[in-house]
C-alpha cells in the first residue's frame, strides 16, 4: 500500500535540482504536486512533462522571503486539489564566503530564503494543518545543519536554524508531522550564485563526490510514505565517500 498517492504535496524551490527531482519522483508515485518558484518557465515544462506522463501537477509563481506570495502558494494548492497534505520548504541559496569579505547582503539573502521562507511557509500551512487534522511539513535544512566549514558560516548557520525550527515545531504538533531533510553534498545548480573565487574552488572540489538530486528524493518519498503516527523526523543523506 502507498501512502504517497493521492496526496497533494507543495514544493517549494520546484524549477532545478533536488525540488524539481522530488516533484518528478512523488508524481510518478501517484502524488498531486504543486510546483513553486520564481522561474515560472521551468515549472510550467516541468508541470507539462508530468501531465503528459499521466501525472498531477500544477504550478504558479513563488517567493518564498515574500509571506503573501506564500500564503498564495498554500491558498492555490488547496483550490486546486481541495487539501494540502505535504509542504515541501525546499527552497534555498547558498553563495558562500569568507566572513572578512561582509557580503552582507548575500549574508541577508541565506537568511530570507533559508529561514524567512521556512517560517512563512509554516505560518501560512500551519492553520490548514490544524484545521484539517493532519498534515507534514517537510523542510530542507543540510549537512550543514550539523558540520561548519570555512566560507559556510552563514550557510550553516540558516541551516542549523532550520534544523531548530523543525524540531520545536515538531515537539509542540500531536497532528502534524515534521521531517527535516539534511543532505550531504548533491548535484544541483545550488551555489551557482558564489562570488567570491575561494568558495567557487572549495565548492568544485567537494562537488566531486556528489550525489544525483534523485538520492534526496527518495530520501523524501521515504518520510512521506509511512503511515499517520509515524513522523519520520530527520534524514540525513551523505555520499558513501564523504567524510563529514
Ligand atoms: P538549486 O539551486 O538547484 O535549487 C534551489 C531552488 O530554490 C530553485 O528551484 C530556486 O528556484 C529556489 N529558490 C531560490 N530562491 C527562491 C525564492 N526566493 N523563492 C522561491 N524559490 C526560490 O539547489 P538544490 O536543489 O541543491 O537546493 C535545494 C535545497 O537543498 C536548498 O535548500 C539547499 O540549501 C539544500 N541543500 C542542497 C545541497 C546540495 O549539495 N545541492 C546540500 C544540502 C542542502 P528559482 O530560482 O526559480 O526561484
Amino acid at each position: 500500500m502507498s501512502y504517497i498517492e493521492n496526496k497533494v504535496v507543495a514544493i517549494t524551490g520546484a524549477s532545478s535540482g533536488i525540488g524539481e527531482a522530488t516533484a518528478r519522483l512523488l508524481a510518478e508515485n501517484g502524488a498531486q504536486i504543486v510546483l513553486g518558484a520564481r522561474r515560472t518557465d521551468r515549472l510550467e515544462k516541468l508541470a507539462a512533462e508530468i501531465t503528459g506522463a499521466g501525472g498531477k501537477a500544477v504550478f504558479t509563481k513563488l517567493d518564498v522571503t515574500n509571506a503573501a506570495s506564500v500564503q498564495d502558494f498554500i491558498d492555490f494548492a488547496i483550490s486546486s486539489f481541495g487539501k494540502l497534505d505535504v509542504l515541501y520548504s525546499n527552497a534555498g541559496v547558498m553563495p558562500l564566503s569568507m566572513m572578512t569579505s561582509r557580503k552582507v547582503d548575500e549574508w541577508n539573502r541565506m537568511i530570507d530564503v533559508n529561514i524567512r521562507g521556512v517560517l512563512n511557509g509554516i505560518a501560512a500551512a500551519l492553520p490548514v494543518f490544524e484545521q484539517q487534522g493532519f498534515g507534514h511539513f517537510i523542510n530542507t535544512a543540510s549537512i550543514g545543519a550539523h558540520v561548519v566549514v570555512p566560507t559556510g558560516a552563514v550557510y550553516c548557520a540558516t541551516k542549523y536554524a532550520v534544523w531548530a525550527i523543525s524540531e520545536g515545531l515538531r515537539q509542540e504538533s500531536e497532528t502534524t508531522r515534521v521531517t527535516t531533510i539534511c543532505p550531504g553534498v548533491v548535484e544541483t545548480e545550488l551555489g551557482h550564485d558564489i562570488t567570491e573565487e575561494t568558495s567557487k574552488g572549495a565548492l568544485s572540489a567537494f562537488r566531486k563526490i556528489a550525489l544525483s538530486p534523485d538520492a534526496i528524493a527518495r530520501g523524501v518519498c521515504y518520510a512521506i510514505d509511512q503511515p499517520d503516527d509515524v513522523d519520520v523526523n530527520e534524514v540525513i543523506i551523505r555520499p558513501t565517500r564523504s567524510a563529514f
